[in-house]
């Protein structure tokens, strides 16, 4: 009904206005399941765009949010701070190494990207060295700010901007699915192309950024952790900082809680939001050591970081993140996550036998993706359409399928899914 109004005036993000379908009106959303105006029932299997957690409007998360605004909606966050702040920092440091242990605000993916490359950036600056290059793996995705799509570059998201980037080297990213035989010659490649650039040129790089295991929007891309591992150790070896974006990566997203614990690497910085207030509130932290801390103290504000957002360490956010957090810890989410990953191991390769579309198979902990063989844009919109029509929410990535559910999804649920996604894949098919 307001889809036409809708239409008119709002400019929504991602989309091509003139070919997109209307957006679909939404009144409530509930546990894994969002409603719209004819109380159409759409199962989140995007955790819309990869925030939500626990499900929809947790009453938990929503309790929290309330009591916190009888008490304090939000003050200035430079020479004030507040209890919800600290205590959600002492409980993200009891998750996180004990060497990531000072935490800056900001509010979205994107500006906690933006001040971990400024921060990195600064660093050497302090210390009276420059070093104006960035490292990153090719189709990487870091968010929508400038530094942030500069080191996104090779995505394919960014190319309006490409005079405006930074300097930045992207490295051969070797992705890898089920019973990929190619991938350790192309991880070897990649080293080496790598091991060859940072010879040349690494007085000049100041940070690596990666998204640890899987990279998101380029299309679920995932890599192997042993590889990773090396690639980190090898930066790192030159004295280049490491930055961990673990913006959709973090909050159990692929089995751990934050995807370095496979990896086994304590990066310089960690970026978290998405998951952070399970999907309630921006909210975004940029998590570094003791070592970036104290290169920004002096008596002098040039070295300190002038760098903060009108909503930063916005109590609501802190206390929303702060039940989320609780929520996650609890044995009960623990569990779904294996669950969610043993449906995914059982149902995914069925998908596969019975769809001659569907190949590169990935699961990595909660996520699971597919690449169809199709080519025209058109027939994924038409898949995209059907999907909803069946009430499942799925937001194809050009090619690429994938589930991403909040924790709140049930076996039954998943298992229905991959059924019914195999019948509309099927029925293009034909
Ligand atoms: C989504 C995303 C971002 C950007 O976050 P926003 O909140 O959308 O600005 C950054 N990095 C990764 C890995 C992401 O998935």
């Amino acid at each position: 009904m307001n889809t036409q109004a809708n239409k008119a005036i709002i400019w929504p993000p991602f989309t091509q206005v003139n070919i997109a379908a209307p957006s679909i009106h939404v009144t409530k959303a509930k546990g894994s399941y969002i409603y719209d105006t004819d109380n159409n029932r759409y199962l989140d299997l995007i955790s819309s765009w990869w925030v939500n957690l626990h499900g929809h409007a947790h009453p938990k998360i929503a309790k929290a949010i309330y009591d916190q605004a009888k008490e304090l909606e939000h003050v200035i966050f430079a020479g004030f701070s507040h209890t919800p702040a600290q205590n959600l920092c002492e409980a993200l440091q009891d998750i996180l190494p004990s060497t990531l242990n000072y935490f800056f605000f900001s509010d979205n993916g994107s500006t906690a990207v933006e001040v971990a490359i400024k921060m990195a950036y600064q660093y050497w600056v302090n210390k009276g060295a420059r070093r104006n290059k960035f490292l990153s793996f090719a189709g990487g995705y870091h968010g929508d700010t400038l530094a942030a799509m500069s080191v996104s570059q090779s995505s394919g998201f960014h190319d309006a901007f490409q005079p405006l980037f930074l300097s930045v080297e992207s490295i051969p990213y070797p992705d890898t699915w089920f019973n990929d035989y190619s991938v350790i010659s192309r991880e070897q490649d990649s080293l080496s192309k790598l091991r060859s650039y940072l010879n040349q040129h690494h007085k000049n790089i100041a940070a690596f950024i990666a998204e640890p295991l899987i990279q998101g929007a380029s299309g679920m891309r995932v890599s192997r952790s042993e590889y990773l591992k090396q690639v980190v150790e090898l930066v790192r070896s030159y004295g280049i900082l490491i930055i961990f974006d673990e913006v959709m990566t973090g909050f159990g997203r692929t089995g751990t809680i934050f995807a370095m614990e496979q990896v086994g690497c304590i990066p310089d910085f960690i970026c978290l939001s998405k998951g952070l207030t399970g999907g309630f509130l921006p909210l975004a932290l940029t998590v570094t050591t003791r070592d970036i801390y104290e290169a920004y103290l002096s008596n002098d504000i040039k070295t300190a970081f002038l760098h903060g957002h009108s909503y930063t360490a916005n109590p609501l956010g802190c206390a929303a993140a702060l039940a989320s957090l609780q929520l996650l810890r609890s044995d009960k989410t623990m569990n779904a996550i294996q669950q969610i990953n043993k449906t995914h191991l059982k149902y995914l390769p069925n998908l596969a036998d019975s769809c001659n579309l569907v190949h590169k198979l990935r699961i990595q902990g909660t996520i699971a993706a597919f690449d169809l063989n199709i080519s025209c844009t058109k027939t994924i919109q038409h898949l995209k359409r059907q999907f909803l029509k069946d009430g499942l929410l799925l937001r194809p990535l050009s090619n690429t399928v994938y589930i991403l559910p909040p924790y709140s999804i049930t076996e039954e649920e998943l298992k229905n899914s991959y059924f019914k996604m195999e019948k509309i894949i099927n029925e293009v098919n034909t």
